[in-house]
């Protein structure tokens, strides 16, 4: 759309200016975050235009807040660790997201990779998310209705796999399509004992290295 009004809608005032988004990457800095590329996508993606209104004075504050349909968008924090384990490793060429939601993990990613496919099971959250990708300008993302558990098979192998909602077990069809020396990122585990654990492929094995705990949605199989 354009003009002065989306324009100022994107930038933010106050509560959701850059400075605002400057004492949340400071705050980031200091919990460990190293990745310049990362830190400078937390800068520069407006992350309160994919939270409600009601809700955008909270927008850079390091919490996951609701987006409706019982999801929630990704704690700040979690968004930049899991694309900075993703990113180590290899460039990604080709990259595979389970769990849209509001778009806000995709839009910090996009720009990081070349090609970034995007699956979310409830379809008016995808709608959502397309429409916000698409006023931000970004177009190397491809979205998908579906169901994550499957994966996106006409598209594999992937250089990387982020998943956004925690599975019980990693599902083996995700391990099945990476490449080797691809990454699966994925929180693995009942609601309260979760890990972020990240699954690399080899030649001959699956590499297992856990991240630490962590608090997801849990991932569901079927689509609504
Ligand atoms: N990355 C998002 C947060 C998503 S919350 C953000 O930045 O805001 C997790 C999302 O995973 C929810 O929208 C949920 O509907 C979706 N999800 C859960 N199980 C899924 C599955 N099997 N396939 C695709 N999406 C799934």
């Amino acid at each position: 759309m354009g003009g002065p009004v989306a324009d100022v809608r994107l930038a933010g005032i106050g509560m959701t200016s850059a400075r605002t988004r400057d004492r949340l990457v400071q705050r980031l800095r200091e919990q460990g975050i190293r990745n310049p590329a990362v830190l400078d996508r937390i800068r520069n993606v407006p992350r309160h235009i994919f939270v409600d209104e009601a809700l955008a004075s909270r927008a850079y504050e390091d919490t996951a807040l609701p987006i409706g349909y019982g999801q929630t968008i990704s704690q700040p924090y979690i968004v930049a660790r899991m694309t900075e384990a993703l990113l180590e490793g290899g460039p990604l060429f080709n990259v595979l997201e389970v769990g849209t939601g509001c778009g806000y993990q995709t839009a910090v990613l996009a720009p990081l990779v070349d090609k970034l496919y995007s699956i979310e099971r409830i379809e008016p959250l995808l709608k959502r998310a397309k429409d916000r990708i698409r006023e931000l300008g970004t177009k190397n993302v491809r979205f998908r209705h579906g169901d994550g558990y499957r994966g996106w098979p006409t598209h594999a192998p992937y250089d990387g796999i982020l998943v956004a909602a925690a599975p019980l077990r990693v599902p083996e069809t995700l391990l099945e399509q990476l490449k080797v020396g691809g990454r699966l990122i994925v929180p693995v585990g009942p609601e309260g004992a979760q890990e972020l654990v990240r699954f690399t492929r080899r030649e001959q094995k699956i590499e297992r290295q856990g991240l630490g705990p962590v608090a997801f949605v849990p991932l569901l199989e079927g689509v609504t």
